[in-house]
């Protein structure tokens, strides 16, 4: 098979990786978003298969059992995500290169996978405070929940160097003009 190009998007939550991604589908690149698995529940208007696939617990283990997932991870306690084979396989067919939207071990383990083809990007937030302003904000999710969330950003933030790319978000509109540079040029690269 031909392998495209992979870019990863890896962040604390909350540190606008999301709004990133979505602003470089919406360029005119050939560029296809890989939707992972997951076992969490729908969150607002999230929608199965465009946002993520929802699996009960049941079927996420049984697609491990398969050996389905290019890399997965419990993520939160009980909350299991990740990536498919079968989704690199149909966007890499239809001739487009893979964007993911994944947290910080799964990027890193994409990036070993695929160590050549692989520009794993590391958004980080301005500043603890300003990341538990924004999951506030968003107010998706319960307090023990931001809890658990910003807990698990306060390690995440020590992995940024073994990324290719550290974009510091505090300045949105300055940070989109800059994943569209970085992506423009690794793709022709
Ligand atoms: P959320 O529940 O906010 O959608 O996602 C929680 C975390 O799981 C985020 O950091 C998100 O990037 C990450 N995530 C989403 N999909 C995957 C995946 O396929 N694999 C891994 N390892 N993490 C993922």
């Amino acid at each position: 098979m031909n392998t495209g190009k992979l870019i990863v998007f890896s962040a604390p939550s909350g540190s606008g990786k999301t709004t990133l991604v979505n602003h470089l589908l919406q360029q005119d690149l050939p560029l296809g978003f890989s939707v992972s698995a997951t076992s969490r529940p729908p969150r607002g208007k999230e929608e199965n298969g465009k946002a993520y696939h929802f699996l009960s617990t049941t079927e996420f283990r049984q697609k491990i059992e398969e050996n389905a997932f290019i890399e997965y991870e419990e993520v939160y306690e009980g909350a299991y995500y990740g990536t498919l084979k079968s989704e690199l396989h149909r966007l890499w067919e239809a001739g487009k290169h893979v964007l993911f939207d994944i947290d910080i071990k799964g990027g890193l383990n994409i990036k070993a996978h695929y160590p050549k083809n692989t520009l794993a990007i590391f958004v980080q937030p301005p500043s603890l405070e300003e990341l538990e302003n924004r999951l506030r904000t968003r107010g998706t999710e319960s307090e023990a929940k931001i809890q658990q969330r910003l807990d698990k950003s306060t390690t995440e933030l020590t992995f940024s160097q073994d990324f290719d790319v550290i974009l510091v978000n505090d300045d949105l509109s300055q940070a989109k003009r800059e994943v569209v540079r970085l992506v423009k040029q690794f793709l022709h690269s």
